[in-house]
């Protein structure tokens, strides 16, 4: 098939594909699941903790959750599946039970292809559901268009790659449950990281535990709502004290942009106390020369004082 013949019959899936969604809860992955239960207790793996600067020791945002057999991974920055097999997650037949996407920031998105293509080169053959806000879709279907050459010659020709193990269902959303079946529930809460209309955190139920993902925000009441009572709490931050303008054309407003975009120590170490979360951990850091020190004394003058740790990759909680 030539690319655009392969663009074009993603297209015409699309329609089919948006009606065998992810939810209800009775999603092909989940049938059969049995419930979660203590034993199949939920485990946080921060898989990358990095910012776009590309430090080899902190991998793109990427955080997996697993609850028994099911894997489920949030953003997909740069390294994800080979960070999967660092952890000793398994990478083999399609183990990914769905992707969530906080928002469409490269760094989050970059490792999407990634996704997709080689687990279906490492023998997935059913569509990898994909949940993400508006523009979710589009950026799915252009990565499999830039693909097509790619899908064309491992079907076709000697690799025998299985036919349609490439192929994704995408469910955009606007915030709500996203995911509910066999004692697991996964809420998108919107939250306000600056121009974006539409930016996630997640708040996880699973195996008896409340876990919460911060995704990318500035403070916002509804994140504050949703980490109410957490167990964990993975969030953002910047070092407030380290903040003012850079020596860059443009660099006046970059106060501005943080204060929009980002949360500092201080104001996630105020949600912290104020949701009364049990455990909190920091990653995906702008750091502007913050030392781990610096960011959990902010946590303090927020005024958790709780557990609190700076996550490195593949630290498991
Ligand atoms: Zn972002
Ligand atoms: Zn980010």
């Amino acid at each position: 098939m030539k690319p655009a013949i392969v663009a074009a019959s993603i297209a015409r899936g699309a329609g089919l594909l948006a009606a065998a969604l992810l939810l209800p809860p009775t999603g092909t992955r989940a049938q059969g699941t049995p419930p979660a239960t203590r034993a199949d207790s939920a485990t946080v793996i921060l898989l990358g903790t990095g910012m776009p600067y590309p430090d080899p020791s902190a991998q793109g945002p990427a955080t997996a959750v697993t609850v028994g057999t099911r894997l489920f991974l949030f953003d997909a920055g740069a390294g994800v599946v080979r960070q999967m097999n660092a952890a000793k997650l398994p990478v083999r037949g399609g183990p990914i039970t769905a992707v969530f996407l906080t928002h469409l920031h490269s760094d989050h998105t970059l490792g999407l292809a990634d996704v997709i293509f080689t687990s279906w080169v490492m023998g997935r053959r059913q569509p990898l559901p994909i949940v993400g806000p508006p523009g979710t879709r589009a950026m799915v279907h252009h990565l499999e268009a830039a693909l097509a050459e790619d899908i064309e010659v491992r079907t076709r020709g000697l690799e025998r790659g299985i036919p349609d193990g490439w192929r994704t269902t995408v469910r955009e959303v606007t915030g709500g449950v996203v995911y509910d079946s066999a004692g697991v529930r996964i809420t998108a809460v919107p939250v306000e990281h600056g121009s974006w209309k539409h930016a996630f955190g997640f708040r996880i139920e699973a195996g008896g535990r409340v876990i919460v993902l911060s995704g990318d925000t500035r403070p916002s009441a509804a994140l504050d709502r949703a980490a109410r009572g957490a167990d964990l709490l993975v969030h953002e931050a910047y070092p407030a004290v380290r903040l003012k303008p850079e020596d860059r054309p443009g660099g006046e407003l970059w106060p501005q942009y943080m204060r929009a975009f980002h949360a500092s120590d201080e104001e996630v170490g105020r949600l912290a106390a104020r949701a009364g979360v049990k455990q909190l951990v920091l990653h995906h850091l702008v750091r502007m020369g913050g030392t781990d020190a610096e960011l959990l004394a902010g946590v303090r003058r927020g005024g958790f004082l709780g557990p609190a740790v700076i996550g490195k990759d593949l630290d498991r909680f």
